[in-house]
């Protein structure tokens, strides 16, 4: 048996004959994803030197985990060995399986004379349960130099179920003014750079402390790959096949570095990321991705790539996509076929369509990297929506670095979903005056906030959805505490939200 008796732990045979490495391989952490009702990702990566390629030895490792019902390990519910490779930078992806629905385990591995910090997971409840709550926290947009990673303290402290985190999990580039701390790095462009980017965020311990509090789910947004590029174009350079190889890289180090199943890893430039999860009869969890896919952007040829307000005839055209053909029919199906209570749809940037012209300015400008950019599929998504009835769809997101809340109509029609936007953990919002000039030109915005950094928790029940604004009081703090700037509530089978 393999048990954590808390004074040693001893490493199962087929680890004894491997090589020793002379510090602990466990620099990143450990993390789980994708709970489904049966079984759960686990995820660590060895890299004795995270910040300097890893460290490995160019051989493969095998790396022994455990799962228990305890936290001392003495009821272990599932064991076995993984063997991490060099092509994939040492990182493991367990899926462990034949579980018990809705209860926590906790986990950890084993390899080369070194034992990982012990994390805390949680199956979903089975399809037919009927659960009473759901807590789980939204999260987005962390530039490292920006800020500490003091939002994930505080989220790591909460009694969660799960985090949703819905991009721009590393930064690609530095910007932005007062950084508390700096990438040390040029932008990465190869795999092995991208993979030092991702050591160099996950080697933070607050976010190394909220992977190991509850699973999560994750999808990308644009930093992971280049700001601002839509499929396969890229804004800063027309050699196609270059960025081809580049988001390739990135995908892949996104991949060996998130806690996602082994059936996710990218084939080249590829890989689908889109899912849904169940939590009983309470919520149907849809992830949207909506980078890869997408036409691209509207309006911009010819005008040198900096035109991402300019309006024009072609932002209106029908057959411009931001989910594809395959995500946008997968969507459709899934929330025909869905029967919870509740439906979530996350996926990157705010939805409500969003005027922002300056304060001087007398026509409407959109924002051409938005859903505002892609009006007909956001109008087919709404639709989509609205074609489930009974449904409390609510509508999930972040990128824009504020919090926004809001009530999604088609037109003029009737409130078909309400949304939530969530700030960023660390990343620069916009300025007092653009968020007032925002406020003034967007009615239908019931509130806008851009000068705080943190999250949103939300917590669902039968009857309603609330969505609370938790921020950070000081994000170039790290010790700083947390504060609530604001709630919201939905009840169910009256959409949109209002002040809680
Ligand atoms: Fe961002
Ligand atoms: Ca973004």
């Amino acid at each position: 048996m393999l048990v954590g008796t808390g004074v040693a732990v001893m490493a199962p045979a087929i680890l004894r004959a491997q090589p020793r490495l002379a510090s602990t391989p466990f620099t990143l952490g450990v993390a789980s994803g994708y709970p489904r009702s049966d079984r759960v990702v686990l995820w660590t990566r060895l890299a004795p030197t995270p910040l300097e390629g890893g460290g490995m030895p160019d051989t493969p490792v095998d790396v022994a985990w455990e799962l228990a019902e305890d936290e001392r390990f003495a009821r272990v519910a599932a064991r076995g060995t993984f063997r991490a490779t060099t092509a994939e930078a040492h990182s493991v992806h367990v899926e462990a399986g034949g579980l018990q629905p809705a209860r926590p385990y906790w986990y950890r591995f084993h390899a080369a004379g070194h034992t990982s910090p012990v994390g805390r997971t949680q199956t979903a409840p089975a399809d037919t349960a009927k659960p009473e709550r759901l807590r789980l926290a939204l999260a987005s947009c962390q530039q490292y130099e920006q800020g500490w990673f003091s939002a994930f303290r505080h989220m790591a402290a909460e009694p969660l179920d799960l985090v949703v985190h819905v991009g721009d999990y590393i930064y690609e580039m530095s910007w932005g003014q007062r950084h508390v701390r700096k990438h040390g790095a040029a932008n990465p462009t190869t795999l092995p750079e991208y993979r030092d980017r991702y050591a160099l965020y996950k080697s933070d311990p607050d976010l190394q402390a909220a992977h190991a509090a509850c699973p999560w789910v994750v999808t990308w947004d644009d930093h992971e790959v280049e700001n601002d590029y839509t499929n396969d174009r890229s804004p800063m350079t027309s050699d196609r096949s270059f960025f081809l190889r580049r988001r390739a890289a990135a995908y892949r180090a996104w991949y060996e570095h998130m806690p996602v199943p082994p059936s996710m890893a990218p084939n080249g430039p590829n890989a689908r990321i889109y899912d849904s999860w169940r939590f009983g009869d309470l919520v149907d969890l849809f992830l949207l991705d909506d980078r890869q896919y997408r036409a691209h952007h509207a309006c911009t040829e010819g005008k040198g790539g900096r035109a991402m307000y300019t309006d024009c005839a072609e932002r209106l055209d029908p057959k411009r996509t931001m989910l594809g053909a395959a995500q946008e029919t997968w969507i459709r199906d899934e929330l025909a076929r869905s029967r919870g209570r509740w439906t979530l749809i996350a996926q990157q940037t705010l939805m409500a369509e969003t005027n922002r012209a300056a304060a001087s300015a007398n026509e409407p400008s959109y924002w051409m990297d938005g859903w505002d950019g892609y009006p007909a599929a956001r109008q087919r998504l709404l639709d989509a929506m609205a074609a489930r009835r009974n449904a409390n769809h609510v509508v999930l997101g972040g990128d824009v670095h504020m919090y926004a809340v809001a009530d999604l109509r088609a037109g003029n029609g009737p409130v078909i979903a309400s949304e939530f936007v969530g700030t960023s953990i660390t990343s620069q919002g916009p300025s007092a005056e653009r968020v007032r000039t925002l406020s003034a030109r967007n009615p239908h915005l019931k509130y806008v906030r851009g000068d705080k950094r943190g999250y949103v928790l939300v917590d669902i029940t039968p009857t309603a959805c609330q969505a609370h604004f938790d921020v950070v009081n000081d994000v170039t703090d790290p010790k700083t505490g947390k504060s609530r700037l604001a709630s919201f509530a939905v009840a169910a089978g009256k959409p949109g939200p209002v002040p809680a």
